[in-house]
This record gives structure tokens, C-alpha cells and sequence, in this order.
């Protein structure tokens, strides 16, 4: 027998593809979920696990997408169809799927996406499990500590955007528990302190370690500016005669005001100005290079 899914009203084979690449679970993991007990055909624990979804769905944002009842239809229809009698349902409900992918939450409000499937598991084998008992290890707790690889785990840094759209700011700077900065929702940070270093964070796996930071860096190391990779806490960029951002969307970017105090004179500063402009050139240049090593190993010149 085929597996079926409920996706957003219909119920269809559990491989259909029925949810769009544009999907905010997808590329944000912009989503929350639940798993239900079900025993003898009965959902176990309805209350505590619709009362947690609510929940999750309220501290994200996310518009319930239907009533319990008529989630509880779903979900009984899907273990109907699936002949789950013992075993568990999936639920997850995702923001929904947006016309353009970017952080914050799109306006107006998506239709979140509804996905439910259900698994059949075998009673004896889970009270066989439950006799004997299960070994377990011990890890360190990464949820999430591992911010120097790009995942799509992006929940939240979305939310940190969607912060800084509602405060009217075009990026989040994230803030560790010593009070040092990591980096932006999507770029790294530097500053230009009192003496005129450049400062960014030290690479860890606390922040990702930016593309474009790199190759600023090269092009600070070019021009001869001091560079310190440490960290510096949200005072110090304060104080800082300037701040930017970098990522591969923004290139080097100046930051005019934190939290609405002004960064130097509040308007972008010579260092940023001046790394924005070398980094673009040089990355044009070594990029057309490519491009024409490219068109020579290929042997299109030849034609
Ligand atoms: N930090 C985070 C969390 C990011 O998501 C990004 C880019 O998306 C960056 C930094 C900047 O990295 P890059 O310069 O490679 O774009």
C-alpha cells in the first residue's frame, strides 16, 4: 500500500511534490511541528499536543491555518488512509511559500503549508524495546552552536530580520551572552575603531565565516589598514568611527545608527567607502580573469 499524504487540503502518494521550493520551511526551516502517539486507533496526549502547537504557532506568528476540529479531521483522515492504528502522525505547518526569498516575514500574511503523514509502528516491537531497555551517550548540546556552517536553519536569524524590519533597520546585529557581537542576521560586522583598526570577530564557530569578509579583509591588507580579528562588544561599535556589514548581497555596506544611536557622523564613513569600492573592482577583475581562463579552456577563442 502507498503512503499518503495530506498536504494542504489534499491527500495525495507521500513522494507527490506538492510543496514548492519556495516554501519558508524549506529555506528557513520556518516551520514548527508535532508528533502524536497513536494507540488502537486513538490519537494519545490530543489536548497537550494541540495545546503545544498553538503555542509554537503563536510565538512565531504563524495564523493557525484551521480550527483543532478541523486539523483533528486531517489527521484521522491521514491515519485512516495510511491504516495507522498503532504508530504516530506527523504534523508540521510552515510559514508558507513566498514569492521571493528573504528573511523577514513576508506582508501580506502567507496561507501557512499544512503536511500530515502518518507511520505505522508494531506494538510488540515497542513493548519488546520498553522490556529491555535502551542505551544512551552523552553530547555536547549544539542547538545551535554550529553558526559557521550555512544551513538552512535560518529560523533565527529570520526572526532577528524580521526584528530589525519592525524597528525599521535593514539588519539584526546578534549579540552573545558575554555581550560581544558575532555577526549580522546575514553579514559579518566590522568596525573601524578610535585608532583607525579595522576590527571583525575572529573566526569560531560562532559566526559563519563570510565569503566577503575574507576577501575584505585582503583588500584592507592590500591597502595597508591595521586589521584585529577579535571580538568587540555593542559599546565599542558605538563608539566606533564607523561600522559595515559584509555579505555577497550587500558587498561592504556602512551601518549609520545602532539601535538609533548615530555611528560617527551617521553617514557612511571613508574606510567603508573606500574597502567597498576596492573590494568590488578587485572582485570584477579576478572574476573577469576567470571568465576568460574559462573561455580559453573551453577553446571557444578557437571558433
Ligand atoms: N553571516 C550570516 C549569518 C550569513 O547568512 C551571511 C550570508 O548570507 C554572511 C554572514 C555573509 O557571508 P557571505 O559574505 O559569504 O555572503
Amino acid at each position: 500500500m502507498s503512503r499518503i499524504a495530506y498536504v494542504n487540503g489534499r491527500y495525495a502518494p507521500l513522494h507527490d511534490p506538492l510543496i514548492t521550493v519556495q516554501d519558508r520551511g524549506f529555506q528557513f526551516a520556518d516551520a514548527v511541528y508535532e508528533v502524536w502517539p497513536v494507540r488502537q486507533g486513538l490519537l494519545l496526549d490530543q489536548e497537550g499536543h494541540l495545546a503545544r502547537l498553538a503555542r509554537s504557532l503563536r510565538e512565531l506568528a504563524i495564523a493557525a491555518p484551521m480550527s483543532d476540529a478541523a486539523l483533528l479531521v486531517a489527521v484521522k483522515e491521514t491515519l485512516r488512509r495510511n491504516r495507522v492504528r498503532d504508530g504516530i502522525v506527523y504534523l508540521q505547518i510552515s510559514r508558507g511559500a513566498a514569492a521571493t526569498r528573504d528573511h523577514p516575514f513576508p506582508s501580506p500574511r502567507l496561507a501557512p503549508t499544512v503536511v500530515i503523514t502518518a507511520t505505522r509502528l508494531k506494538p510488540a516491537a515497542l513493548e519488546a524495546r520498553a522490556a529491555t531497555g535502551v542505551k544512551a551517550i552523552t553530547t555536547p548540546d549544539l542547538r545551535w552552536g554550529r553558526c559557521d556552517i550555512k544551513t538552512v536553519g535560518l529560523l533565527p536569524n529570520a526572526l532577528a530580520r524580521q526584528a530589525a524590519k519592525e524597528a525599521g533597520a535593514a539588519e539584526a546585529i546578534l549579540v552573545d551572552a558575554q555581550g560581544f557581537i558575532t555577526e549580522g542576521a546575514a553579514t559579518n560586522v566590522f568596525i573601524v575603531d578610535a585608532s583607525g583598526a579595522l576590527r571583525t570577530r575572529d573566526l569560531s564557530n560562532a559566526l559563519l565565516h563570510g565569503i566577503t569578509r575574507a576577501s575584505v579583509i585582503k583588500v584592507a591588507e592590500e591597502a595597508q589598514i591595521r586589521l584585529v580579528e577579535a571580538p568587540f562588544t555593542v559599546a565599542e561599535a558605538h563608539a566606533a568611527r564607523e561600522v559595515f556589514l559584509t555579505s555577497a548581497g550587500m558587498a561592504a555596506t556602512a551601518v549609520i545608527a545602532i539601535d538609533g544611536k548615530a555611528i560617527g557622523d551617521g553617514k557612511p564613513g571613508p574606510v567603508a567607502l573606500k574597502l567597498r569600492a576596492a573590494y568590488l573592482e578587485g572582485a570584477l577583475v579576478a572574476a573577469k580573469r576567470n571568465a576568460g581562463a574559462l573561455v580559453a579552456e573551453s577553446g571557444a577563442e578557437k571558433l
